[in-house]
């Protein structure tokens, strides 16, 4: 059965890219996945898309005859595409078959790739957006990258704040999820892997830039440092609570500029797909 990965996260955080990256690498393999591009106002897709939203509603078109700003025409398009949603999920169907007998040429596709808008909130707080995964999650194992830029994500506020949410998306989704440090190339994503695993590195990187902020720092000057204080007493219960979260998580570090740490993905992709069929299935089942 294949297995649809669907790509979330902040504008910029390098969704696409991470996609071209995964698509090339699928191709290398003799292995082409099947792309789904949901991004209306992608200008150049850097991936040939199987499916693309683009070709069933223009987004700039949508814009004008709703009299909509970017957000609204995004979130609109998107509407226009879920009424589709069967047409999608008939055609994913019939690629994901196994192959007639009297053509063995066609080879059935294993990897299901999803890309979605720069605005995560669009995708993941809109009723389209999640009519879009329930679709998918009723056919297929399921999984959510959520990737993440690493080089803006090196403080402790701005990890912690990623980690919410990402938390309140696994949440909101109830799909299995792994997390990807992207940008790699930039940012050793190692610090972020000691801070998930290491309650004690997390407390001193805390300390560390309360430190720094007492030196002039923004944060420092009106007392609400991150180390002290209301602040601090905050970071420290919240990281209690992430702790388990982490614990369901599977953590990567990739650049999808050079492509490295993309087996890894894989191989996280593979553990998610099971605990899948394992755990969020039979749950998928009994709502049903
Ligand atoms: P999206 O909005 O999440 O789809 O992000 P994009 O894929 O469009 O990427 C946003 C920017 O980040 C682009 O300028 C990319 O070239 C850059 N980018 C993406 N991945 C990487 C990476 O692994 N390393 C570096 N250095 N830049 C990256
Ligand atoms: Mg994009």
């Amino acid at each position: 059965q294949p297995v649809a990965i669907v790509c979330v996260g902040m504008a910029g955080s390098g969704k696409t890219t991470f996609m071209q990256q995964i698509n090339a690498h699928l191709h290398g393999k003799k292995e082409p996945p099947y792309v789904i591009n949901l991004d209306p106002a992608v200008l150049h897709a850097p991936f040939e898309s199987n499916i693309d939203i683009r070709d069933s509603v223009n987004y700039k078109e949508v814009m004008k005859q709703y009299n909509l700003g970017p957000n609204g025409g995004i979130l609109t398009s998107l509407n226009l595409f879920a009424t589709k949603i069967d047409q999608v999920l008939n055609l994913l169907e019939k690629r994901t078959a196994p192959p007639e007998p009297n053509d063995p040429t066609k080879k059935p596709i294993n990897t299901i790739l999803v890309d979605t808008p720069g605005q995560i909130e669009v995708f993941v707080w809109s009723a389209s957006g999640t009519i879009l995964l329930e679709s998918l999650a009723s056919s297929f194992p399921t999984v959510i990258a959520y990737i993440i830029d690493t080089p803006r994500t090196s403080s402790t506020s701005t990890f912690m704040s990623n980690m919410l949410y990402a938390c309140s998306i696994l949440y909101k989704t109830k799909l299995p999820m792994i997390l990807v440090f992207n940008k790699a190339d930039v940012k050793d994503p190692s610090f972020a892997k000691e801070w998930m695993t290491d309650y004690d590195a997390f407390q001193a990187a805390l300390q560390e830039d309360e430190n720094n902020n007492a030196f002039g720092g923004q944060e420092g000057s009106d007392g609400m440092g991150t180390g002290s204080g209301y602040m601090g007493s905050l970071l420290n219960s919240m990281s209690l609570v992430l702790e388990e979260f982490y614990a369901h998580l599977n953590v990567v570090g990739v650049s999808s500029l050079y492509g490295t740490g993309i087996d890894e993905f894989f191989e996280a992709v593979k553990e998610k797909a099971e605990e899948f069929k394992r755990d969020y299935q039979p749950e998928l089942e009994r709502r049903r």
